[in-house]
Order: C-alpha cells, then structure tokens, then sequence
C-alpha cells in the first residue's frame, strides 16, 4: 500500500506531498507517522491512502513507525485542511498545524499514566499471620489496602517504603495497575447548575435554529437579552441526538466563565481548548475530544478545529469581533471555516452579537442567515444611560489628567455607594511613547519602525509588535539630555492617577501584562467579583462577556482611540467597543451610568452607540461601504513583500507588482483599486515591508487564486511573500 504524506517542516518551499509504502495495516488517513526525509527521519501525517504508486518502486521508502494506533486527524479534518490551505494560501503543513496541537507535533508531552497497587488476595487476616514476624511494613501496607482500597504506588512507596511495596506485589499479595491520568483544566470551575425555563422568545430562537432550512442563524440580541441560554439549550438538544458541538468565544478569558456554565450542565462532556492551558492539560482535552469522551469543544478561534467527529452544531459568540480573524498565517476566518464545516456535516451555525459585522448582517437582511432577534434584557433593565465629556473643553480648563470632571464626580459617587467602577483604556502599559524635550527623539525598536511602550512596573520600554524588551533609559539615547516626556496614557499610569484621587479605593488591572498566566485573567476577574476590588481598569480584554452585578459605572477614557484609524473598519470596531463596554454596566439591581470621553463629541459613530441605535449605525455604515466599494462589497487583497534586505524587497515588489499589473490589466471590471506602496508599518522584526494593494470583486476566488499565484511564484530564501484577503489588520 501506498500513503501520501506532508511533512511537518516549516519551509514555504517544500509544499509538496510525499509517497511512501507500508505494510501495517492499522495505517490510514489521519494517522501521524514516522518517515525517512533526506537524512533525517520526521514526523508527518498521512492524507490519503492507495493501491498503487505511479513512481518506480525502488524510489518509495517506507514509513518507519506509526506514532499512535487511533489517527490523530479525522477525515473530514483532511478535508478541513485542504480547504484552509486553498483559501487562505498558506502551506499545507502550516494548515496542519492547526489540526495537531503542538505539544503533541513537537512530541514532548506524552500521556501520563499513574501506577495503582490493589489488594489481591481474600482473607486478609490469614495472610497478614502467614507473612514473617519481621515483615512489619509489609503487614501495615497490606492492612493499609484493606482499609483504604486502591491507593497509589509513588504514595505508598512514600510510606511504607518502596521494598514493601514491590515484595507483597511479587508475592503476588497485591496488584499493580497503570491507569491513564487526565490532567484537567480548571478542577475548581464548577458551578450549581442555574434552572431557567426559557422565555417565549428564547424558546422561539432555539426552535427557529432548529427547523430553519437554512444552515446559518443570526441571534442578534442586546447584552443580557439571554443568547447565552440559547446557546445552552441548543447544545444540550445537539448532544441528546448523539452529535457533537463546537462553542466558540472571542477571548481566552471568556472561556472559564462559559466552561462553567457548560460543566454545571454536561459535567465532563465538555472540553476546553486554549493557548492558556498547560501542555499536558492541553493535550488531554483534546485527546477526550478525539475519542468522543468529551463531545463539546469550547475554546477561542482554533476551537474550531476542534477534533470531534457527527458535528452537529457550531456556536460563534460575539461573532463581530476581531479576534475571529487570525492574524498570523494560516489567517482564517472563523466563520467561513464554521459554515464550511457545518455544511459539511449538515449541521447548524449559530452567530450571536448584540452588534453585529456589517457583514454578517446584510447576509441577514438579504435572507442568506436565519434572522433571529432578542430585543429585550431579561431583567427589564433599561441600558444604561450614557453621558459624554468633550475632552477638548476639559483641555482649555486647564484639566490635564486623564479624567473629566464628570467622571470623577461620577466615581466618587459610585464608590461612596460602596458600588464597583471599570475603567476602559485600550493601551497597556504605562505611556505609549517615550520623548525627549530637548531634540525630541522618540525612542524606537531596533528591529521594527516602532515607537516603545513605558512600562513602569518592571522599568522597560516594550515594542508591542516583536515584543522585544529594552531597559527604560535614564537619558536621551541621542543627546544625552535626561530630560523626558511621557507621550500618552496607559493603564498603569491610569491605575497610578487613580490611586492618587482614592487612596483608599483597592484597584485591579487587567491587560496582557497582568494575565499572562492561565489563572491570571481567572484570577482578577475572581476577585473583582467577589468586590475585593473597587475599581478594576483594562484593555479591551475587559470589554466583553463578564457580568458583575455590582458595576454601576464604566469609564471610557478614549473613545476616538480607535476611530481615526485609517482602517475602513474603525468606525464599526469603535461601534461595537463602546457598546460591550457600555454593556457592563448595571447588569443587576442598580441602574448603570457610563461616562464617556471623546475629543470629537459629535461624530456620528458615537452618536449611534450612545443611543445603542444598531440599525441606524448600520445603515450609515453599510451605505458608506457600498459607496467606497469596501467589504462586503469588495475584497481588500493585501500581498506583502518582506525581507531582511531592502534592496531584495523592493526588487521583488517590483516583479510581483508587473506580474499583477498584467492580470490587473486583462480584469480591469474586477478592480476598484490596485496599487504599490510600503507597507504601513515600514518594518518589523528586522524586516522591510512593501505591499501591493488590491480591491476586487468580492468572492471571486478564480481571481484571487489568480494573484496568489502571480505573486507566489516570486517567493525565494531571502523574501517572503503572503497573501491576505480581508485582513483585521493591514499594519
Ligand atoms: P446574554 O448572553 O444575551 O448577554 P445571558 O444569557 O447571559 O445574556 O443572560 C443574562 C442573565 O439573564 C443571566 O444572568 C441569565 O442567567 C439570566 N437569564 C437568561 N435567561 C433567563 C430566563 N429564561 N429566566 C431567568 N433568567 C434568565
Ligand atoms: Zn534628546
Ligand atoms: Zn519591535
């Protein structure tokens, strides 16, 4: 027999598959190998099996091992594959990679069996008389199994001594047994199981996701309008039919909150896939997964590869947000791949938002989606109101700190009412720039065209785009002056302004630099909760899903952050910000306040969100798109050319870009815009970065397959070359 294989080696110009024979017949697709590859032996996965080979059989070698009896790939995982690898034109060994979790590729985590000794004899009595007098440790062990039942071998090693253990096993007295130890994330998550009984609406949703012919349903629902018992319902209805389901939320730190609410229901049937969880927990969920021990798969955007196999529902919540989109190659999109897989196996794709993408709801509007609405919260509660402060006139007040009046009176007020406030500023780090007051030198990364981040707490200077770390200076890098000003606020320094106002006020923040650890976001969204703390400040990060009862206010410090990028999708990632932080506020009993800063007052965009008007915001929003020829009217088509040598960049842009132009010249109906630039971010990591810009015809993948390989083809040693299609972030 003969097997084809792909090779997992990270080399852009080894795409290839490779054939190899085999006699062992519990090979087949799916299955992770071991193969001869020049000299080397490596690891590699089979994705497809045959009878015969077309080349001669001196030139096929053989697999030399087979790693694990059960394939670690389904076969509609190879299908899978081949469809990210076709879209989103990456490799098909960085496909795979998303398939395989890495612990278990790089073969370092294995499972973990622990040793059990068990009593194997009946009258124990008679035994113990029969042993030596002097064999003391031996009668106490054995009294001890009669007592205690099966107990751990390293425990009793511990205790009576590792000789004691080993002679009553070879006197046959006691038996030893290996069992399989699953490491499992979160032991502590578990909740009591909350009995709702849905409200009429809730109950028409799931009904309306269950008999729709359509595969894709859009639950459009404003916060606390009860999608998350939508989602419960419908996943326990998937699981009693025997399938399986996929849950998805749009940040690793939403997942133990939603674990929670999976476990007090399905218990153990529910397993958790992220980046955050230790290697061995990692590897054990997904192994429970393989095997249909676990038949809900929640996690972040890989979840979606989740190894389960009679698919029958997947679930995407906050289906707007942009962590939905990878940003590093293979960059896919979470949904195409959810309504491809759903197809697949003719089972259900459930979108729920309380803001939905502009994308996702034309489909709606135009009948593509299953339209569902939630339009009330289910405690009645109105939204809460919002107020805005124009920093402009705060400015010529003379008020340079980071607040407005408002919202400090508003803050003092919340805590004199022993009420909890959230404080939103997506920037981390202390200050975002570093500038010196005499020559104005703004200090940069070495390796990208970047200014550094301050972070006070460990006195380093950032670059929140490589991520390298350089002490924080004490002088001007350039002219020595020691003289020097911190550009922009960030949220230690809010945290540190704040603790200023209230000293007695306990503060927590919550950003990357503080949840670094699998506990971390756990842990301050814990304790926030439990109110340990008064004020808790954050990114982004705190922006979405978490529900504390006792929040009556949320400041947004800057609410144009995000608004003046030239992104045609900042005005929609600023609608749907404001509105999840707006959103986490007064979730109980108290009416919510939200204060919220902005230089520019009037913009429309903010207007919308203050008022929560969606459909107005979309209207203006999609009405734009059309008449700038944007998604999802057309397809931005970035193809980037980097190198660590200018000259060969910019040479290669070169050819890439005549190749294009031809294609560009024999379509020009398809294209809306076709250019040749340096990349925004001129470099990164040590790279230089040029792009050729494109807006085609949307979904033409004739076209795009079309660019993808006029560009591919100059790729070489020296420069890289990639292709995105729609991409978050066109930095
Ligand atoms: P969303 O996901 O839309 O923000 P949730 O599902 O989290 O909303 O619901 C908000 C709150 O309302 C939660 O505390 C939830 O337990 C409660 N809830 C949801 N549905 C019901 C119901 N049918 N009866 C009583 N309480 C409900
Ligand atoms: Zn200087
Ligand atoms: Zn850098």
């Amino acid at each position: 027999m003969f097997a084809d294989v792909i090779v997992d080696i990270n080399n852009a110009e080894v795409d290839k598959i490779f054939e190899y024979s085999f006699s062992d017949c519990q090979i087949s697709i799916g299955s992770r190998v071991v193969v001869p590859f020049g000299r080397k032996n490596i690891e590699g996965i089979v994705i497809g099996v045959k009878n015969d080979s077309e080349y001669p059989p001196e030139k096929i070698k053989p697999i030399l091992k087979l790693i694990e009896q059960t394939p670690a790939l389904t076969e509609e995982s190879v299908k899978l594959m081949n469809y990210v690898c076709k879209t989103c034109y990456v490799t098909r060994a960085a496909a795979l990679r998303l398939f395989l979790p890495s612990e278990m590729r790089k073969g370092k985590v294995k499972e973990q069996f622990v040793r059990y000794v068990e009593l194997n004899c009946n009258d124990i009595q008679s035994t113990i008389n029969s042993l030596r007098k002097t064999a003391v440790k031996q009668k106490e062990l054995l009294e001890y199994l009669n007592e205690k039942g099966k107990s751990s071998f390293t425990m009793l090693s511990e205790k009576f001594g590792a000789s004691a253990v080993n002679s009553i096993v070879t006197k046959n007295l006691a038996k030893i047994s290996n069992e399989k130890k699953l490491r499992s994330p979160y032991k502590k998550l578990s909740d009591e199981r909350k009995h709702v009984v849905l409200t009429p609406k809730q109950a028409f949703a799931v009904n309306s996701v269950i008999n729709t012919e359509k595969t894709t349903s859009l639950i459009f629902g404003v916060t606390g309008s009860g999608k998350t018992e939508v989602y419960l319902d419908l996943i326990e209805k998937t699981i009693c039919k025997g399938k399986t389901a996929i849950m998805l939320v749009p940040e690793i730190a939403l997942t133990p909150q939603m674990l929670k609410q999976l476990r007090s229901r399905f218990g153990d049937d529910a397993a958790i896939l992220h980046s955050g969880l230790s290697a061995g927990e990692r590897f054990d969920e997904w192994w429970r997964l393989r095997n249909g021990q676990a038949r809900i798969a929640i996690g972040a955007r890989s979840a979606i590869f989740a190894p389960v196999e009679n698919l029958g529902l997947v679930i995407i919540d906050e289906e707007h947000d942009g962590s939905y989109t990878s940003e590093s190659a293979p960059r896919y999109s979470t949904i195409d791949v959810a309504e491809y897989r759903t197809k697949l196996n003719d089972a259900k794709l459930v979108l729920g938002s309380a803001t939905p993408s502009v994308e996702s709801f034309l489909k709606a509007e135009q009948g593509e989606y299953n339209f569902i609405e939630l339009p009330d919260r289910i405690n009645k509660k109105p939204l809460p109101t919002v107020e805005i402060a124009d920093m402009r006139k705060e400015i010529r007040r003379g008020n340079n700190t980071p607040f407005s009046s408002i919202l400090k009176a508003e803050l003092t007020e919340c805590l004199d009412e022993g009420n909890q406030a959230i404080i939103f500023l997506n920037q981390r780090g202390y200050s975002k720039t570093v500038i010196c007051t005499e020559c104005g030198h703004v200090q940069k990364c070495q390796s990208c065209d970047v200014s550094l981040t301050y972070h006070k707490e460990d006195e380093s200077l950032l670059c929140h785009y490589c991520g390298a770390k350089y002490k924080m200076i004490s002088a001007c890098t350039e002219c020595g002056s020691p003289f020097i000003r911190y550009g922009g606020t960030g949220t230690e320094k809010v945290v540190s302004e704040l603790q200023k106002l209230y000293p007695q006020a306990k503060i927590l923040r919550m950003d990357r630099d503080t949840t670094q650890n699998k506990e971390g976001h756990f842990g301050i969204l814990d304790k926030f909760s439990k109110r340990e703390a008064d004020i808790l400040v954050g990114t982004q990060m705190i922006a979405k899903g978490h529900d504390f009862p006792h929040v009556t206010l949320v400041g947004i410090l800057d609410a144009d952050m995000s608004l003046h990028f030239s992104d045609y999708r900042s005005g929609e990632r600023t609608f749907q910000l404001l509105t999840q932080v707006a959103g986490r506020s007064g979730r109980a009993e108290s009416a919510g306040k939200v204060v919220l800063q902005t230089y520019s007052p009037d913009n429309s965009v903010l207007r919308y969100a203050i008022n929560y008007d969606y459909l107005n915001f979309f209207k203006q929003e999609i009405s734009i798109r059309k008449a700038t020829a944007f998604p999802p009217f057309t397809d931005v088509v970035r193809v980037l050319i980097s190198s660590e040598i200018d000259e060969k960049a910019l040479e290669t842009t070169k050819f890439v870009y005549d190749e294009l132009t031809l294609i560009y010249n024999l379509n020009r109906n398809k294209f809306r815009f076709f250019g040749c630039m340096k990349a925004p971010l001129k470099r990164l990591q040590n790279k230089f970065r040029y792009q050729v810009l494109m807006r085609v015809t949307a979904n033409d993948r004739k076209l795009l397959d079309e660019i993808f390989a006029g560009a591919d083809k100059y790729k070489s040693r020296l420069v890289t070359i990639s292709m995105e299609v729609n991409s978050n972030n066109l930095t």
